[in-house]
């Protein structure tokens, strides 16, 4: 079976698209080039502006607008789901956001507001549309989330949101259980450092980007295309048998001495 094969025609909403660096582009165009057919959401009037154009490209038959830390936009999403497609294959998750005050001080510095912040639009958000998909997904449906290392060792600079990404990844496998009796999987995948929007809010990226290049098995960072490749099997029947997991996507980065 191929990619092709595996995910043509199938229905799938994809969060996360901010610019044409985003992670969540890389996959959108792995999955529009498999034959998938794509759903997108934007932030307000600036990035509706910028992701509009990026989804018409792959002929996005949904994109609308949807703040994650608002019920209603997430009702909306799922309504207009509902009209236009009746059922739903996948979801790609690929959203995050810490302030960056608690991104520069000590992980000890972190407020109550920061931390509740990071956590709500980092990993609640996940189980809530994982929760809103699962209820239009039938046998065979997948879900993935984007991680990143800072959720298992303490990464200078990545503070609360290794923590949000600790929660995330948690939650991927209470949900797997839960949806693991409907045949429906929930994985992670853990990227090594990408230079997006959101990477350049953490202090001393670039730092961590060159110890990546020195340390990697590959020696050398991996792309958005690299990790849509990996998202888009774990979306697709032929990683049926695996969920609950997290797949590393770090160029051997991870597993190093
Ligand atoms: P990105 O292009 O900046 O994407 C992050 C997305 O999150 C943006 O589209 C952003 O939209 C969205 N977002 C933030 N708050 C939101 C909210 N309240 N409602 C809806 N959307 C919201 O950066 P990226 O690097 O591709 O990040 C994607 C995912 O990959 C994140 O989970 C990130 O932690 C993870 N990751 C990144 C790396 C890396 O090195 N880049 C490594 C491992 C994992 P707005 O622009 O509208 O805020």
């Amino acid at each position: 079976m191929t990619f092709s094969d595996a995910l043509s025609g199938k229905r799938g909403l994809i969060l996360g698209v901010a610019n044409d660096r985003s992670i969540a582009w890389g996959i959108a165009q792995v999955m529009a080039s498999a034959g998938a057919r794509l759903g997108f959401t934007y932030q307000g009037d600036r990035l509706e502006r910028r992701v509009r154009p990026l989804a018409e490209k792959v002929e996005g038959e949904i994109i609308t607008s949807c703040d994650v830390c608002d019920e209603k936009d997430v009702e909306k999403l799922f309504q207009k789901v509902d009209d236009q497609w009746g059922g739903l294959d996948f979801l790609v998750h690929s959203i995050a956001f810490a302030d960056k005050k608690d991104l520069e001080k000590e992980y000890l510095d972190t407020g109550r507001e920061g931390f509740l912040k990071a956590h709500d639009i980092s990993s609640y958000s996940f189980t809530l549309l994982a929760r809103e998909a699962a209820k239009r997904m039938t046998a065979g449906s997948s879900m993935v989330t984007m991680s990143y290392l800072g959720a298992e060792r303490a990464m200078k600079g990545y503070n609360v949101m290794g923590v949000a990404k600790a929660s995330l990844e948690a939650s991927v496998r209470y949900l797997a259980a839960d949806l693991g009796p409907r045949d429906i999987r929930v994985n992670a995948v853990s990227a090594g450092p990408i230079q997006t929007l959101s990477a350049r809010g953490i202090s001393g990226f670039s730092e961590i980007f060159s110890e990546v290049e020195g340390r990697a098995a590959l020696g050398r960072g991996v792309t958005t295309e690299e990790v849509g490749n990996t998202a888009a099997f774990l979306l697709s029947p032929l990683a049926s048998g695996i969920t609950g997991e997290v797949i590393y996507v770090d160029g051997g980065f991870r597993m190093m001495g």
